[in-house]
């Protein structure tokens, strides 16, 4: 272990990963050099920012520019009772520095735009979208794509969750979320989870199966889900893998 420049703490920390063939000193190296941004401090990003703490992602920035509110601890694990009313990044901040002070963390509360967007992303390697509206999602999406950036993607409503990766730049033959969705719902079409409910623990299952890619991802290790999107309906307990093809006339043209 003594190549990999780990303390005797962070191999006990980290010890059943190193433990795993596929990661090893070289992969746990690997999390602690990476770094990751999760954009949205909700349902899927509070287990986002809990297990990519946890597993030791050397620097994780997390962006949301809203404040914690009771209806949001139904499925927001990352948050407590007792900070409603806190920034959400800075609740998240706090919970992933309590599991794991070794990371860095970098707060950003306020909203992902398109002046601000290719600048945030530019200083990470991996993107997690874990937004709960069309307008961000496309906004990201486009930025991913223009800064070469990984993005895994997930979403969820009611009781079904979806779950896909997307990096043209490494995948030539892979598509990118506009290869899936051209172009955004018409206003009021897809209801939001504030609309239409969400059952908490799936946000809690999505976050996690993104979470796990996110790893793998930077490990480099297993198979990306880069031109696959898993869909997972809650109330059968069924997954299905739907095969995602590189769309020629994609409008972004990668
Ligand atoms: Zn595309």
């Amino acid at each position: 272990m003594a190549d990999f420049d780990f303390s005797e703490a962070e191999i006990h920390r980290y010890a059943r990963h190193i433990l795993l063939r596929e990661v090893g000193g070289a992969g746990q190296a690997k999390l602690k050099a990476a770094r990751v941004l999760i954009i949205g401090a909700g349902g899927l990003g509070s287990p986002l920012a809990l297990y990519l703490a946890a597993a030791g992602v050397g620097t994780i920035g997390i962006i949301d520019p809203d404040v914690l509110e009771l209806s949001n601890l139904q499925r927001q694990i990352a948050h407590t009772t007792g900070r409603i009313g806190a920034l959400k990044v800075e609740s998240a901040a706090r919970a992933m520095r309590e599991i794991n002070p070794l990371v860095d963390v970098k707060t950003y509360p306020f909203k992902l735009d398109a002046a601000n967007a290719a600048g945030l992303i530019a200083d990470y390697d991996v993107i997690c979208d874990g937004t709960d509206n069309f307008e961000t999602r496309f906004l990201l999406a486009d930025a991913c794509v223009a800064g070469r950036k990984t993005l895994v993607s997930a979403a969820v409503l009611r009781f079904e969750g979806q779950l896909s990766t997307f990096k043209p730049h490494a995948d030539p033959d892979g598509p990118c979320y506009r290869c899936l969705y051209p172009e955004p719902p018409p206003d009021g079409l897809v209801p939001s989870c504030s609309e239409a409910g969400v059952l908490g623990a799936v946000t809690g299952v999505m976050g996690t199966l993104q979470a796990t890619e996110v790893l793998k991802e930077i490990m480099g290790i297993g198979e990306s889900l880069s031109g696959r999107l898993i869909i997972w309906d809650a109330l059968t307990m069924s997954f299905r893998s739907v095969r995602l093809k590189k769309d020629p006339e994609c409008k972004l043209h990668h």
